[in-house]
């Protein structure tokens, strides 16, 4: 069964789309924890970083590109953001298909809840 990502990315479903190539796919988080809350997600059906192998190390550089691109283009980098993966249960993973939060518009506490 397709995940709600993979239907962002055949436009399924509707999404506020940022940024988009060949490999990735990006998006406004439909539920906010920040004013600026995106996800960026890649194209193939990865289910989180626990499952990636070397055959997917060059996306993850990719990945890391994009997140740096739609850093500037968000205009987060002056004051900083945080970049977030989550894994399983415990995790907090609610969508199984590998995805990072940018997060930024306010400052952010640490520890996480
Ligand atoms: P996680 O809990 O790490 O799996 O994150 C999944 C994220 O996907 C949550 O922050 C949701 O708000 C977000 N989300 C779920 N459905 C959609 C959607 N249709 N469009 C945009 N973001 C979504």
């Amino acid at each position: 069964m397709k995940s709600i990502f993979e239907k962002i990315i055949s436009r399924e479903i509707e999404a506020d789309i940022v940024y988009e190539d060949g490999l990735t796919i990006a998006f406004k988080d439909i539920n906010p924890v920040a004013p600026k809350h995106f996800l960026v997600i890649p194209k193939k059906k990865i289910k989180n970083i626990q499952v990636v192998t070397s055959n997917d190390m060059h996306l993850f550089t990719h990945i890391f590109s994009v997140i740096q691109k739609l850093s500037v283009q968000e205009q987060m980098v002056e004051e900083g953001y945080r970049v977030v993966t989550n894994i399983g249960e415990y995790g907090g993973q609610t969508v199984e298909h590998l995805h990072f939060h940018i997060i930024g518009g306010r400052p952010l506490r640490w520890p996480p809840g």
